[in-house]
């Protein structure tokens, strides 16, 4: 089992250190549509994750 911790972070500097992926998914789509009104695929946020 591995536990790497991943963080993704929106262009505000808003950001979430998770060790679940679907986590930080459903936050930063939260995120962004609640303080940017954007919406943002599973796609979208994957490709902003990054070794936390
Ligand atoms: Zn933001």
């Amino acid at each position: 089992m591995s536990s790497e911790m991943k963080q993704a972070t929106c262009s505000c500097g808003f950001s979430v250190v998770s060790d679940d992926e679907t986590e930080i998914v459903e936050i930063i789509q939260n995120h962004a549509d609640g303080k940017h009104g954007k919406a943002m695929t599973v796609k979208d946020v994957r490709g902003m994750l990054k070794e936390a």
